[in-house]
Parts: structure tokens; C-alpha cells; sequence
């Protein structure tokens, strides 16, 4: 039995939904089926949940709703349209649209989260209805009686071990369900939404809850590319991929799937799969534990900027016991995250997101290194972009480092740090954000082409 998630923009207009409707009847397997709300229908469209957070926008600056309202349920009037569907099915979305402007505001730590989640909800009961004008047996279940019980974090909610169980129960339901993604209930039944993009999750989840054996999830993309589309023409989709590959991809820019979707289906061993609903004969990537092709050294390659770097050395540094804890306790204390930090015998480089500091309190940061630490040297470098390459093929096979960086070398790219994990599986280049592209392309067609 296989779980089934469609994103926003597989459900942004009529046209879609149809789509949608042939690929539910394609498969039989294929009996549980979430819901993101309708995205955008072209670049420049607006998805439902970004009007309906100008709905809370307008709610709680005590404006006027109206139009805002309307133009949320034109959408969903507009994917309903030519299925022929009970017209009670249009008054009820309206009627929960309206009934959200006259929600409480204050003491109500949840009331964006009520807003947001009615853009899924509303859309599952929309579909629930299309699959059954359209032939399917289908019905739409809340996540309440579902079991999707998580904390109680506005906005930021995560799944409960428990609610597993629950949700196993319905394993055998004699319905296809339509399940709406993005929230679940806290203990007190308390709607709250997990983080933006958070469909994904509810997908993951409902499949290690069901033990599904496969966890589909439909997008507006063949797969995962092994390189940005944006650098690399046409790059190639990755046929397979283990969840180490695809976490560390993630890290560096691949955002195709929800980064905590991956955590529940990891859990549990479910395989899943980005497939495309434009386009649902093409095999997609496939999200595995294990791969058993590799042939090839690397699956993909990433890069993002945005980094900033602080080295720092000290003679005879290594003999001195809590040195590194010392400098951590500084980037507590300012309460930045670092991303990396690799380090030679008296000299190590802390790397960070550079948006974490402002100029006033980068001062004050080297200040305090520099007063407490006393290092002989002390720089910080700015405009840093990581580029970084995966592939569990890598640990079998010498040489991937030296023709990666001897690509670089022919480009005449510097590299202001360079790190390989302990994993094996990927390792990392600093450099100029200026030569990103340079990297991607020289790096993509020494291992792809
Ligand atoms: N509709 C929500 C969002 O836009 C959740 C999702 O689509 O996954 O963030």
C-alpha cells in the first residue's frame, strides 16, 4: 500500500486536479492520499496559504476581510468547476473561509495556525468530492481522527510518537482517504500547522504510521537533479539516492522535499518517491537506505552562499586542554550556530551563516576571541558559498578529492577551506561566492559527462 502526496502547485487549478484524479486511478495501491492547499498556477500567482496569511494580516489589524476571503474561495470555486460537484460542497468552504475572520485573537496562540491549516482542509474535503464525482471511493478525513496528535508548538509542530499507532489503525480502511497536510492536533485539540512547506511531513508521517511500502510524493519536477538547473542545462535526474546523500544535498540548497519529511520514512525504511504529476511515467528519485548501484562516485552536487568563515591559530593550541570548548562558549554566548568547523594541529576555521551577525556585533565577537582565546592570528572572510559533493560511491573509490580539485585548479578557483566528513559520503569546498557557478559546472562535468 503506498502513500500519496500531492504539493501545491499539482493542485493549483482544475487542470491539475485532473491529472491528479488519473494518477489516483492508475494505481490501486495508491489508498492514502495528502494534500498540500492549491499553490501557484504560474510564477507570478499567489499560493492559498500566502492569502490566507493575509487574511490573518488583515484580522489582526482589524481590516477589512472581505475581498481576501473571496479571492480564496474563487480559487477553490475554480478547481471545482468542471467536475459537477455538489454545490453544498462550495457553501461549506465559504462558510469555514468566513468563520475564520470571527475566530478569538487574543490569549489564542493559535490562531495563525487555524487560518493557515484551512488551505489544506479545505482543499481535501475539494478533492475528496472531485474523486468522487470522478468514480473513486474516496472520503476526507481530518488529521484529528486520523491520529495526528503533535506538540504544541505554534507554527513549528512535530509528531508525537505515540500518534503512530493511531494512525496504523486505519490501515485497512475500505475508503481511499484524502487526508489534508501541513497540521495535526495537540493533546488539548488544538489545531497547529508544522513548519512552511510542512505537507511533506504530514505525507512522511502517514506512511511510517501505516507502514506504507512506498511513499509517493507528486511535485511539478522530474526528480532531484544532480546539479542546480539553474547552473547546469538540463542536468540529469538522479535515479537513486540513500537518505544520508539526499540529507547532506539538502543541507547545501536541494529543497525538492521538506528536510524533517525525511526523518519518519528514514525511521521506518520507507522508500520515497519525487515524481512528477506533469509528467507521472517518468521513474522520479527514488529515496532509499541502501543503494545498491554504485557505480558511479557521485550522485549530486550543491552549493549555497551566504557563509562566513573565522579562522584563528595559535602556536601549540592542540597541548591546550578546552580550547575549542572555549571558543564554542563564545559562539553561544552570541548566539550563533556554526555550521563547520575543521582544524589542522595549531590553527582551526569556525564557519557560519553570515546573516547570524550585523557589523556591530561581529566586533564585538572578534573582540572577544581575541581577548579570551589571545590568538596569534585572527581573520574573519566574508561572501563564502559551500559547494559540496555527495556520494556514498566515493568510500569505495580512491581519487574523487583529486579530480575534484584538480577541476577547480583548471578553473583557477581558489579554496579557502576544504572538508571532508568523517561519513566519506561528502566533502566541501569553500569559496568566492563570485565563482559558485564556475564550481558547479566544473565539478558537474567531471563527474557526469
Ligand atoms: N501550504 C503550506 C505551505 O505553503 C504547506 C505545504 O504546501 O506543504 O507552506
Amino acid at each position: 500500500m503506498k502513500v500519496i502526496k500531492f504539493g501545491g502547485s499539482s493542485l493549483a487549478s482544475a487542470e491539475q486536479v485532473k491529472k491528479v484524479i488519473q494518477i489516483i486511478k492508475d494505481d490501486d495501491k495508491r489508498r492514502f492520499v495528502v494534500v498540500s492547499a492549491p499553490g501557484k498556477r504560474a510564477s507570478n500567482d499567489r499560493k492559498v496559504t500566502d492569502l490566507l496569511i493575509d487574511l490573518y494580516d488583515a484580522c489582526i489589524t482589524n481590516k477589512e476581510t472581505f475581498a481576501t476571503i473571496d479571492a480564496i474561495y474563487q480559487r477553490y470555486a475554480e478547481i471545482a468547476a468542471p467536475f459537477g460537484i455538489d454545490s453544498a460542497v462550495l457553501a461549506d468552504i465559504l462558510e469555514s473561509l468566513q468563520t475564520l475572520a470571527t475566530l478569538p485573537i487574543t490569549d489564542n496562540s493559535y490562531f495563525l495556525d487555524e487560518i493557515l491549516s484551512a488551505g489544506e482542509n479545505n482543499n481535501a474535503k475539494l478533492i475528496a468530492s472531485i474523486c468522487q464525482a470522478s468514480g473513486i471511493p474516496a472520503r476526507y478525513i481530518n488529521p484529528k481522527e486520523l491520529g495526528i496528535v503533535v506538540t504544541n508548538e505554534p507554527q513549528n509542530a512535530h509528531i508525537l510518537t505515540k500518534a503512530y499507532k493511531k494512525i496504523y489503525e486505519w490501515r485497512h480502511a475500505k475508503e481511499i482517504l484524502i487526508i489534508p497536510g501541513f497540521f495535526g492536533y495537540t493533546e488539548n485539540g488544538q489545531i497547529c500547522t508544522f513548519s512552511r512547506g510542512g505537507s511533506d511531513i504530514s505525507g512522511a508521517i502517514v506512511a511510517r504510521g501505516l507502514r506504507a511500502s512506498l511513499y509517493e510524493n507528486f511535485t511539478d519536477v522530474n526528480g532531484i537533479y544532480a546539479a542546480h538547473p539553474g547552473y547546469i542545462h538540463e542536468p540529469e535526474t538522479i535515479a537513486e539516492l540513500t537518505y544520508r546523500e539526499m540529507r547532506e544535498l539538502a543541507y547545501a540548497g536541494f529543497s525538492v522535499f521538506h528536510e524533517e519529511a525525511l526523518m519518519p520514512c528514514f525511521q521506518a525504511s520507507i522508500p520515497v518517491v519525487i515524481k512528477n504529476t506533469n509528467n507521472p511515467s517518468h521513474p522520479g528519485t527514488q529515496i532509499v537506505t541502501e543503494r545498491t548501484n554504485l557505480e558511479r562516485p557521485v550522485v549530486g552536487i550543491s552549493s549555497d552562499e551566504g557563509f562566513s568563515m573565522i579562522y584563528l591559530s595559535k602556536y601549540l593550541m592542540n597541548k591546550e586542554v578546552g580550547f575549542t570548548l572555549r571558543i564554542l562558549e563564545i559562539f553561544r554566548d552570541f548566539d550563533l550556530n556554526y555550521e563547520h568547523m575543521p582544524s589542522g594541529i595549531d590553527d582551526l576555521s569556525i564557519i557560519f551563516r553570515s546573516e547570524q551577525l550585523n557589523e556591530e556585533t561581529e566586533e564585538e565577537l572578534l573582540r572577544k576571541i581575541a581577548y579570551e582565546i589571545n590568538p596569534d592570528e585572527l581573520r574573519i572572510t566574508h561572501d563564502l558559498s559551500l559547494v559540496v559533493v555527495v556520494g556514498e560511491g566515493m568510500k569505495q573509490r580512491v581519487g574523487s578529492m583529486a579530480e575534484s580539485t584538480a577541476a577547480l585548479a583548471r578553473k583557477n578557483i581558489n579554496l579557502e577551506m576544504i572538508n571532508q566528513g568523517s561519513s566519506e559520503v561528502s566533502f566541501m569546498f569553500g569559496i568566492h561566492k563570485e565563482r559558485e557557478k564556475d564550481a558547479i559546472r566544473s565539478l558537474y562535468y567531471t563527474f557526469f559527462e
